[in-house]
């Protein structure tokens, strides 16, 4: 294979993937339906937020100076609730109106005091006001958001917050961007669907549920297929049926250089590979290229790679696809607790728990690293970031990806 790019490193397979991103169309979702997906478009406020001026706390509202001492009780001219129909009556020297959280402010009032610092007289109908009235419980129109303001950009990805800023906005309904059907087919003889009676040297097959979790988590459809045998034949069947079926398609497994590491195999003669194997570790084997037009990404069979490699190379092709959107990755500095192998040219990717307890954060190993050990996988929260030539000692600090 002389032309195709071999054995990246990192930062160049993730160039080669963010020149040829998925093209994704609109479409518009209801509210309860946008939740985990990734806007399209900008999105604009159709109203003011507050939409008029309006009180944070239960209390009084007045006008500020009569709360400036001594002062004499006030009369209660009126009693205003959130969402009333009825006029309020200007506020005048020496009156106040009760006011509850999220009500107008009647005109005339500059300050509002809580109901627990008041002293009402209801006899009388008068409050006394034991501090000097607070101008900064008034929510002021527009101070959060004006109207026609973008307050969501294209590429947000919808988490409840923003759902609910979507609905705040006046919106029903939002643009976002169409899920990507993510066809997810693992390889192997030895694989059988759990629940399934296992016969001597059969394994469960554990990727495409795993693989199918992270598709979902990262905003997209996943659809997953029955795991196909060592067959360049069955191969090529399935792999024809899921490029008609979807817009990427996930292999696992067969993308080493052994004999049977068919989905190389197939890719090298006749599919059109664009880069195969990366300086990452683990999950060293992948390759991405492209299936009778479909993009495919080969991601190795060790379960514990093939999720780690999802992370640091299907993740960012997706959001690159989606204008940066969807499930973000995050990075924080972390000092090592202990020794981790590095490696001069490999960017180094341990498994870690982050300890969050100290000033620092720290990082410690979840045990034997082994590629097919998933439930060490489980124990993380982290990933170091031990870039080519990083000692890995004791001390010294590296990024971290949070899982
Ligand atoms: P391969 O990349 O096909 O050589 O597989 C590497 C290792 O991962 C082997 O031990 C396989 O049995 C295991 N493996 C491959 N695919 C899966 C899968 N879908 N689920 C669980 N283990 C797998
Ligand atoms: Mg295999």
């Amino acid at each position: 294979m002389p032309e195709t790019p071999y054995f990246v490193s990192y930062p160049e397979a993730l160039k080669i993937l963010e020149t040829q991103p998925l093209s994704l169309s609109t479409e518009f979702v209801p509210l309860d339906d946008a939740f985990n997906r990734i806007l399209s478009k900008d999105l604009e406020s159709k109203v003011d937020d507050p939409r008029f001026d309006n009180s944070s706390m239960d209390g009084f509202a007045f006008r500020h100076e009569d709360s400036l001492n001594p002062h004499p009780p006030l009369s209660i001219l009126q009693t205003v609730q959130a969402g009333t129909n009825q006029r309020t009556k200007p506020i005048g020297k020496g009156q106040a109106a009760r006011i509850m959280t999220g009500a107008p402010i009647p005109d005339g009032a500059d300050a509002i005091l809580p109901i627990e610092r008041c002293e009402v007289d209801e006899k009388n109908s008068t409050v006394h006001l034991t501090e000097e009235g607070k101008k900064h419980f008034i929510r002021k129109k527009g101070e959060n958001l004006a109207k026609g303001q973008i307050a969501l950009h294209k590429g947000t990805h919808l988490t409840p917050s923003s759902v609910g800023l979507c609905a705040t906005m006046g919106h029903p309904k939002v643009p976002v961007f169409q899920q990507a059907t993510i066809g997810i087919l693992s390889t192997g003889d030895e694989l059988q669907l759990p629940g399934s009676e296992l016969k001597e040297n059969e394994i469960y097959e554990s990727n495409s549920f795993g693989i199918a979790s992270l598709v979902r988590w990262s905003g997209h459809k996943p659809k997953r297929y029955d795991s196909v045998v060592d067959s360049l034949d069955r191969l090529r069947e399935k792999l024809d049926i899921a490029a008609k079926e979807c817009d990427l398609i996930l292999t696992s497994g067969g993308v080493s250089m052994g004999e049977w590491d068919l989905v190389r195999k197939i890719m090298e003669e006749e599919g059109d590979i664009k880069f195969w194997r990366v300086k990452i570790r683990p999950g060293s084997p992948p390759l991405f290229g492209y299936w009778k037009g479909v993009p495919l990404f080969g991601l190795p069979g060790n379960p514990a790679s093939s999720h780690v490699v999802f992370r640091m190379l299907v993740g960012p092709y997706l959001r690159a696809s989606t204008n940066g959107g969807g499930a973000q990755e995050r990075r924080v500095r972390v000092q090592l607790a202990e020794s981790f192998k590095s490696d001069e040219k490999f960017l180094v990717l341990r498994r870690i728990k982050v300890d969050t307890s100290t000033d620092q954060l720290l990082a410690y190993s979840t045990g034997y690293q082994g590629s097919g050990n998933l439930n060490s996988l489980v124990l993380a929260d982290g990933l170091t970031l031990l870039e080519p030539g990083h000692s890995g000692e004791k001390g010294t600090w590296c990024d971290a990806l949070l899982l």
